[in-house]
């Protein structure tokens, strides 16, 4: 086996420069919210893989799914009928309230699908643009597509033009989203907290007002829950908290328990837009990751939601005692359920206290400007929340 500095090495050589110099370290394996590294050192992990190891580590059940349907099936394509995906499609349709689901194998490839469902219906209905609505701050993949989607100019310079046209609108600004919706508007996309944007929760009020603007303007409504749903706000679904039905919705980061896959659900009425050979995929809801999403998405029940609620409510509370002991050092705590933010005071860097945090043996990731981002598995215990608590406010 080879030490963290020859892996390091192999990786500056050969890999492509897109991810610089990774945080010193090298996992080997994990057991619940444990990780393990090559020098045999261990880490209580708030980072989940940014949110998508739910379960954490090495869960029994996930471990005996996916290695019986390894042993059983792995792919077959789209040509054929597939159980897994057919139960998995069933599954998301009766905890969202949507219709009809599409796999793909990414978040960036579930929003793909939903911009293209929305464009397609918009064609469809003789509304002759591309306009579509995001909001400021936002984040929704790395496709040239979803890049353009991404309210962050620093995505889009070296990539224009870009595909399609997008307004973005601040969030939470009631009278911007008036002035950018209209009845050239093909569809409006929002994440119910801004993940990637620095933990940024939108409004229940400000969502049922773009609900309302798009029903309005005859525009759909994109909620990109990729790394809000799967229940890592407290329920499901994000939207569930603000009361508003959207027409499609994505889902990808915690869906497969780390094997990778996106869904992009919809509403009948919008799915239906939708024929042979409008869209499609290769790996896309293949055995393997179907069978693991089934199982996880099974494991999202009454008693892991409310369980996510209590330990998100006891960390955020633990968070916010914190800031009141050191208010030079903490700015605001934001988020919902196991997605929490703290915004640093200026002239404390986020990714130094998360060098500080590693070196204690916590794992924990950073968002937006100077935000630290708590996304745990959603198996972490309040033990834990006090350890990260006491190395916090050393
Ligand atoms: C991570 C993320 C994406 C992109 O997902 P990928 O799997 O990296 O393509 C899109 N939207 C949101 C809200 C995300 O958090």
């Amino acid at each position: 086996m080879m030490d963290l500095e020859q892996i390091k090495q192999l990786d500056q050589k050969y890999y492509m420069p897109v991810f610089g110099e990774r945080q010193p370290v090298c996992f080997t394996h994990g057991e619940g919210v444990t990780l393990y590294d090559t020098a045999g050192r261990q880490y209580t992990d708030f980072f989940a893989g940014i949110a998508v190891n739910a379960l954490g580590y090495a869960d029994a059940g996930f471990v005996k799914t996916v290695s019986e349907q390894a042993a059983k099936l792995v792919h077959t394509s789209s040509q054929f009928y597939n159980e897994p995906q057919a139960t998995l499609a069933r599954a998301l349709c009766e905890k969202t309230g949507m219709d009809r689901a599409f796999f793909a194998n990414s978040g960036a490839e579930a929003n793909e699908c939903a911009v293209k469902l929305a464009k397609m219906r918009a064609f469809k209905r003789g509304k002759k643009t591309a306009n579509f609505v995001a909001l400021k701050n936002s984040f929704h993949g790395r496709t040239l597509l979803t890049l353009t989607a991404t309210g962050q100019d620093k995505f889009h310079e070296p990539f224009e033009p870009g595909a399609y046209n997008w307004t973005y609108i601040d969030a939470n600004d009631f009278e911007m989203a008036k002035n950018a919706i209209n009845a050239d508007t093909c569809a409006v996309i929002f994440e119910p907290v801004q993940g990637e944007g620095g933990v940024l929760p939108l409004s229940a009020e400000y969502t049922r007002h773009l609900a309302a603007l798009c029903k309005q303007h005859d525009a759909l409504l994109i909620a990109d829950e990729i790394q809000t749903g799967m229940g890592r706000t407290g329920t499901f679904l994000a939207v569930e908290g603000a009361r508003v039905e959207a027409d499609i919705v994505t889902l990808a980061k915690a869906l497969g328990g780390g094997l990778p896959i996106g869904a992009c659900l919809a509403k009948e009425e919008t799915a239906a837009y939708f024929s042979p050979g409008d869209h499609g995929s290769t790996f896309g809801g293949g055995q393997l990751v179907c069978a693991a999403a089934d199982y996880v998405v099974g494991r999202m029940d009454g008693n892991m939601l409310a369980r996510v609620r209590a330990l998100g409510q006891y960390l955020k509370d633990a968070l916010c005692a914190l800031q009141d002991k050191l208010p030079a050092m903490i700015k605001e705590v934001r988020g919902a359920g196991l997605m929490l933010g703290v915004e640093l005071a200026e002239g404390i860097k986020a990714a130094q206290v998360r060098g500080q945090l590693f070196q204690k043996g916590f794992i924990v990731g950073t968002a937006g400007a100077n935000t630290l981002r708590f996304v745990p598995p959603y198996v972490i215990s309040e033990a834990d929340i006090d350890a990260l608590l006491g190395a916090l406010s050393l």
